[in-house]
C-alpha cells in the first residue's frame, strides 16, 4: 500500500471521472513545509501562526514575524499561501498571556482577541503584508469568526497597516481576505458571509465541536465527536451550495479533508479544495485517483439521510475496501 501512495506523488489530484481537487497543506512549523512540497500539493491552505507565539516568552515582535511569514511565502511562491491570524485562546493559551475562562472554547479566542488587542493585531497583519511583498501569494484568514462586523473591523485594520507601511515606504498589497466557517451562526447568515469574505474555509474540527456540543479535546465524550454525523454534513453542504451560488473559493481544512472517509463524503458535495496534514496528502490523493465524484455524491445523499454517524462510517469503510 505504501508503495502506491509513492506512485501517486507525482500523478495529478484528478479523479477518474476527471474532476479536479485541490489538494493543500496544512502548516504550523517549518519543518512541514519542505515535506508538503515534496508531497505535491498546490499550496498552503491553512498556516498556523500560533507556534511561534506559543514557544516564545513574550509576543513575537514585527521583525521577527516577517521572517517567519517569508520564508513560508518564499518556499511555495508561486503557490498561494493562507496566513491565519493568530488564533490563541480555547485550547492554546500563551504563558506570557495567561486567560482564565470557565469555557474557553466559547470564550476570548482567536479573532475576538486580536481585534481587542489591535496593537498585536496590527503588528501581525504588517508583518504579513511586508513578507509578500514582491512575492503576492498570500492570502489572510481569520479565524473563530461569529459577527459579519468582524470582517469590517479587520478590513479597516488591513488598510491601516498598508497606510503605515506606505509611510514606511513600503508598497504593500491587499491580499484576498478569508473567513473560516467553524462557529455554526455563520451557516445561518452564510450569503451575506460570501458577499463579504473573498474566500471561505471551512474548520470542520470546531465546527463539528460547536454543532454537537462535544468538547474536541475531552476524551470523556470523545465517541460523542465525529466530524461524519450526518448534521455536520447538512451543515457542510449549506456552506458548498452558498459557496457555489456566490462563486466564491471554498476550501475545506479540518480533519474531515485528511481523512479519506470524510474526503470522499466532500468531494460528492462538490468541494473542490481540501486542506490537510502533510502527512494525510498522498493518502487522500490516492482516494481522488480511486473514487468517481459521481459516486461519492451518491454517498453522500444517502449518509445525510442516516441516524448516526457510525452508519455513516460503515458505509464508507466498505466503499475503501472496494477501492483498495
Ligand atoms: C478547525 O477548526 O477545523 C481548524 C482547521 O482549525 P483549528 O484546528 O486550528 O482550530
Ligand atoms: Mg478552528
Amino acid at each position: 500500500f505504501t508503495q502506491g501512495l509513492e506512485a501517486v506523488k507525482e500523478k495529478p489530484s484528478v479523479s477518474p471521472d476527471g474532476r479536479h481537487i485541490s489538494l493543500y497543506a496544512n502548516t504550523g512549523l517549518i519543518s512541514d513545509i519542505n515535506l508538503s512540497i515534496a508531497a505535491g500539493c498546490e499550496g498552503i491552505g491553512l498556516h498556523r501562526t500560533e507556534f511561534p507565539f506559543l514557544i516564545r516568552d513574550r509576543f513575537p515582535g514585527e521583525e521577527d514575524q516577517v521572517l517567519l511569514y517569508r520564508q513560508v511565502l518564499e518556499q511555495f511562491s508561486p503557490r498561494p499561501v493562507v496566513l491565519r491570524t493568530l488564533d490563541v485562546g480555547g485550547d492554546k493559551s500563551l504563558p506570557y498571556f495567561p486567560i482564565h475562562e470557565e469555557n474557553p472554547f466559547l470564550g476570548w479566542r482567536g479573532i475576538r482577541l486580536t481585534l481587542d488587542h489591535p496593537e498585536i493585531f496590527l503588528t501581525q497583519l504588517r508583518a504579513m503584508l511586508r513578507a509578500d511583498v514582491g512575492l503576492n501569494n498570500l492570502q489572510i484568514l481569520l479565524p473563530m469568526v461569529s459577527r459579519l462586523e468582524e470582517i469590517g473591523d479587520v478590513r479597516e485594520l488591513l488598510a491601516r497597516a498598508k497606510e503605515e507601511l506606505a509611510e514606511d515606504g513600503i508598497e504593500a498589497r491587499t491580499p484576498p481576505l478569508g473567513v473560516m466557517i467553524e462557529v455554526p451562526a455563520t451557516i445561518y447568515q452564510i450569503d451575506r458571509y460570501c458577499d463579504q469574505a473573498d474566500f471561505l474555509s471551512l474548520g470542520s474540527n470546531d465546527l463539528t465541536q460547536y454543532l454537537l456540543a462535544v468538547d474536541r479535546n475531552n476524551s470523556r465524550v470523545a465517541n460523542l465527536y465525529d466530524e461524519l454525523h450526518p448534521a455536520v454534513l447538512a451543515a457542510v453542504r449549506e456552506v458548498v451550495w452558498a459557496a457555489r451560488r456566490h462563486g466564491k473559493r471554498l476550501t475545506v481544512c479540518g480533519g474531515m479533508a485528511g481523512d479519506p472517509a470524510g474526503a470522499i463524503l466532500l468531494m460528492g458535495l462538490g468541494v473542490q479544495g481540501l486542506s490537510m496534514s502533510v502527512s494525510s496528502l498522498l493518502r487522500i490523493k490516492w482516494v481522488v485517483r480511486r473514487v468517481p465524484v459521481s459516486r461519492a455524491a451518491e454517498l453522500v445523499n444517502r449518509a445525510i439521510e442516516m441516524d448516526s454517524p457510525e452508519e455513516v462510517r460503515r458505509m464508507l469503510r466498505r466503499t475503501l475496501e472496494e477501492y483498495e
